[in-house]
């Protein structure tokens, strides 16, 4: 007999073992044997049987054909069908308590047979479990690695992609405008050029995701109540089923969003968000970890009275300058400026006002050039230096001189009187007065001199 699986499942199987129950198979009928028969004399006996079954009716046939009794050849017969019955019931007994064995065996191999696939599965699972964990601990000490925002971005939005949504659909990274607090678009991945991002600033998902500051999974987007889909038509042409998405939270405040999106409605798993979650925790503490070194890396080259650049960044973009407008064959000026006897202003008006004709000296530097891509910075106490890129020392010259008409005409009221002061400029060009930033910077500073000695509020170059 063939052990065939039953079909349906453990369910089935129990049904169908309670019915094979209920068949009340009796192996020996109402009979019990009084004593225990050693199972190789019960197979003797029943050997013994059958052989005479079939061969003791013509040996009495022709025994009472001799002229024996028939009757003692009926008695014989009798008892030889009585056997024969006898043993035929026993052999369909038999039968039916093996296959009712074998029933039992059956539903107990496809039990475990059910409880092994589901082992496997959950084994599959584990394991693909395992696997993700394992690269996000790999990602975890990548982005630990790095403090520049773009690079953890481009990591983490990796990861989500080819990790949950295995390089399928599109991932989009959201970073909250901290001023207008708004969402602006930092990394994209797709998974075919075809695919088109329109929502810069994020649609409907990512501006709920922002609103409730909680993680969101839509399996079918034409069956969630929650969105107006008109609005998104609006917004997007991509043709998106299903999503996940989840917010980067540092301290109760919200720094990002992270979502996947795919064409085919239940694309995403709770499993999928959960882990999208635990990306987006570790990936909140990079973001925060990599803003906070943007602070300090700006801290650290502005000046912290005139928000312009500090000396030392000054020096280092010099020479930059200087390497990059001698490969490029390009020229560049630097002008040096220095408050006019601003000692006098500070005995007059106070240290404090001092520092306010600062600020507003380093704003009308910054707006009179703006357009001529300047590089402002604060050389010292009251002395600026610009280097104004790709222009020649005559062009610069007369930039400087309407800087300087600029400067004066400025009026600065403290304590209700109009003040006003002026600069002494002096101007020197690459390459033609020095192609070394301690040459450009000596002779921008004689021609500083000069104009003082001149008389000051004027621009000189030698
Ligand atoms: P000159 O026209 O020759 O440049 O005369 P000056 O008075 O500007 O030059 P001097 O070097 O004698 O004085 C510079 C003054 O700048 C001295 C100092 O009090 C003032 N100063 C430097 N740094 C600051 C600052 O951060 N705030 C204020 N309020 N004053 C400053
Ligand atoms: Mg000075
Ligand atoms: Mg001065």
């Amino acid at each position: 007999m063939s052990l065939k699986r039953v079909e349906g499942g453990p369910a089935e199987a129990k049904r169908r073992r309670v019915n094979i129950g209920t068949m009340a198979v009796k192996p020996w009928g109402s009979m019990a044997y009084p004593f225990k028969i050693p199972p190789p004399l019960k197979s003797a006996a029943r050997v013994f049987l059958s052989v005479f079954l079939f061969i003791s009716p013509p040996f009495l046939l022709s025994w009472a054909k001799q002229g024996h009794s028939f009757k003692l050849f009926f008695f014989f017969y009798l008892l030889n069908f009585t056997l024969f019955i006898y043993l035929l019931k026993k052999y369909f007994n038999e039968k039916s308590r093996i296959e009712y064995a074998a029933q039992q065996m059956q539903e107990k191999l496809n039990m475990i047979n059910d409880k092994n696939e589901n082992e496997v599965k959950y084994c599959a699972a584990l394991q693909a479990k395992i696997l993700r964990y394992n690269s996000l601990k790999r990602i975890v000490e990548e982005i630990n690695k790095s403090l520049i925002l773009d690079s953890i971005a481009e990591q983490l939005s990796a990861a989500a992609f080819s990790l949950i949504s295995n390089n399928k659909g599109a991932c989009l990274m959201y970073l909250v405008d901290n001023q207008t607090q708004n969402l602006s678009l930092l990394k994209a991945k797709k998974e075919g050029k075809k695919i088109i991002i329109k929502a810069k600033e994020g649609d409907i998902f990512d501006h709920w995701v922002l609103r409730h500051c909680s993680a969101l999974i839509i399996e079918d987007i034409k069956k969630d109540f929650r969105f107006d889909l008109e609005k998104l038509k609006h917004r997007d042409l991509r043709p998106i089923s299903s999503l996940i998405s989840s917010p980067f939270i540092s301290e109760s405040r919200l720094l990002g969003v992270l979502r996947l999106d795919n064409n085919e409605t239940n694309f995403y798993s709770q499993d999928d968000l959960r882990f999208l979650c635990r990306i987006c925790d570790l990936g909140a503490v990079a973001l925060e970890n990599s803003e906070l070194f943007e602070k300090t890396q700006e801290l650290a080259i502005h000046d912290e009275l005139t928000s312009l650049f500090t000396k030392g960044y000054f020096l280092q973009h010099l020479k930059e300058e200087c390497e990059s407008a001698s490969r490029r064959n390009r020229e560049f000026s630097l002008l040096m400026l220095d408050i006019d006897l601003f000692k006098n202003y500070n005995d007059k008006f106070g240290h404090t006002a001092g520092d306010i004709v600062l600020r507003r000296t380093s704003q009308v530097i910054t707006n009179t050039l703006k357009g001529l891509e300047p590089f402002v910075s604060r050389f010292g106490g009251e002395e600026f230096c610009v280097i104004l890129p790709g222009l020649d020392k005559k062009k610069s010259y007369a930039i400087a001189e309407s800087l300087r008409e600029r400067i004066e005409e400025e009026k600065i009221i403290l304590r209700r009187q109009e003040t006003f002061v002026t600069v002494s400029i002096g101007v020197s060009g690459f390459p033609s007065d020095a192609d070394r930033p301690d040459g450009l910077i000596e002779q921008a500073d004689k021609a500083m001199y000069e104009a003082k000695q001149k008389g000051r509020n004027r621009v000189c170059c030698i």
